[in-house]
């Protein structure tokens, strides 16, 4: 197997797929993470948090800021490698948060919040899920109701990634009484507010108690007559259409961040079964594991040329969301089952926090459900395969 200048394993030549800046950029990750990211992760999850301190690195690197598809599903690869709930991080501040502000923000609200953004400086989150309402936001019931200049926020919300570190929140509410949703329903009326952190009436909390993504900021946040000026609405956002727009470029990267996991896991059942020794032969040698470790091997190299064919679709301006839910089911399922596979190949110790493939294999549970459910994604699938919708049947 040829060697990357870091010294990795290169599955079938896959840095030959890259250009030379590509391969300089993703090495400059690569050290960065091995350096300053890896040695904090256990601890973090064994206390639930994220290692913040790690944040102005990321910036540095410059991954709050625009990077090419491909240099952008690199890093993605590189930090979950890591963990995560580290891409998730940078996922949800640049792409859903960033995102969101330079699509359908205005001028004065990019000036006002990205430049800091792209330093680290202010962390942002999107707040879409609520208790109620997860694979259908188009029936969300947060409301934002017109108060004199601004807006007064209303309901709970769940899930979002980042919330209690956020400087800033992106919160998608269905806005009544007032006349630009007048006679729109359902997803319709759907819009979307900046809110800053220390707003009265913003409470975000913590969610703890949990098996999965432990080193992620996961936030319930409750709105109790929050009030935002009008000055903090975004007014390009037309509907939850908006909403989707920016979670499939945060989909994207989870294309390539999950055969990241799925790597980390292959990498360590391979170099364990070389040096655990069973019946008195290393369990490499033994045929039900070298047929694991072909399996994984094959798994993480489609993965990685989804990943890279979705990236070249996408520089070239011709990746549909269906390809972006293609990769996301694919990737995501493959990468389960190597973390899986890998784990069993460690035995015993597969359990303990000082091997990588239970915490991939966690976190990956929740990547099974979020940006969209495996089964959401499959009836996305099976919508543009066949031209009939089976949301609701
Ligand atoms: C760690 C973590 C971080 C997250 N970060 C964010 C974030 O930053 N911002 C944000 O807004 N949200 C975030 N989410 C929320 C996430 O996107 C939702 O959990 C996801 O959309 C699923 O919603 P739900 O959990 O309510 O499950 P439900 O929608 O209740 O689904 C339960 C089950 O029913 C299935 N189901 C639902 N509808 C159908 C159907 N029509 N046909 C067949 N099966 C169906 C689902 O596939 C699933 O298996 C996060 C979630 C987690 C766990």
């Amino acid at each position: 197997m040829a060697k990357t200048a870091s010294e990795r394993p290169d599955y079938s030549h896959f840095d030959d797929l890259l250009t030379p800046d590509e391969r300089a950029f993703r090495d400059r990750v690569r050290e960065f993470v091995n350096a300053r990211v890896l040695p904090r992760i256990a601890g973090c999850w064994e206390d639930g948090t994220f290692p913040m301190e790690v944040v102005p690195g990321l910036a540095e690197l410059g991954l709050f800021g625009h990077l090419p598809p491909v240099h952008e599903g690199l890093a993605s690869f590189e930090l979950e490698r890591a963990d995560a709930g580290i891409r998730s991080l940078v996922s949800v501040h640049a792409h859903l948060a960033q995102g969101t502000i330079q699509e359908f923000g205005t001028q004065e609200q990019r000036e006002r919040f990205l430049p800091r953004m792209g330093r680290g400086e202010l962390i942002g989150a999107f707040s879409l899920t609520e208790p109620a309402h997860g694979s259908d936001p188009g029936a969300l019931e947060v409301t934002a109701r017109p108060v004199p200049g601004g807006y007064r926020l209303d309901g709970h919300k769940r899930w979002a990634t980042n919330g209690t570190a956020a400087g800033v929140t992106i919160v998608w509410a269905r806005l009544v009484d007032h006349p630009d949703v007048q006679g729109a329903t359902g997803a319709r009326a759907i819009r979307a507010f900046l809110v800053e952190a220390g707003t009265p009436g913003f409470t975000p909390r913590a969610i703890d108690r949990k098996l999965s993504f432990r080193v992620s900021a996961s936030s319930e946040i409750f709105f109790d007559g929050c009030v935002v000026p009008e000055a903090n609405r975004l007014p390009g956002v037309t509907g939850l259409g908006s909403a989707l727009k920016c979670l499939n470029e945060a989909r994207y990267g989870i294309v390539w961040g999950v055969a990241g996991a799925a790597t980390a896991s292959f990498e360590e059942a391979l170099s364990y079964s070389r040096v655990r020794e069973q019946f008195g032969r290393p369990i490499a040698a033994f045929q039900l594991t070298q047929s694991k470790l072909a399996s994984m091997y094959g798994a993480v190299v489609q993965s990685m040329l989804l990943a890279l064919h979705l990236g070249r679709l996408k520089q070239r301006d011709a990746l549909h969301h269906t390809d972006v839910s293609l990769g996301k089911l694919v990737n995501v399922r493959h990468a389960l089952d190597v973390a899986r596979t890998a784990r069993t190949v460690l035995g015993g110790i597969g359990i303990l926090d000082t091997s990588v493939s239970l915490r991939h294999a966690a976190n990956l549970e929740t990547e099974l459900t979020y940006e969209g459910t495996d089964e959401v994604h499959q009836l996305i699938l099976g919508r543009h395969l066949t031209g009939l919708d089976a949301f609701r049947g």
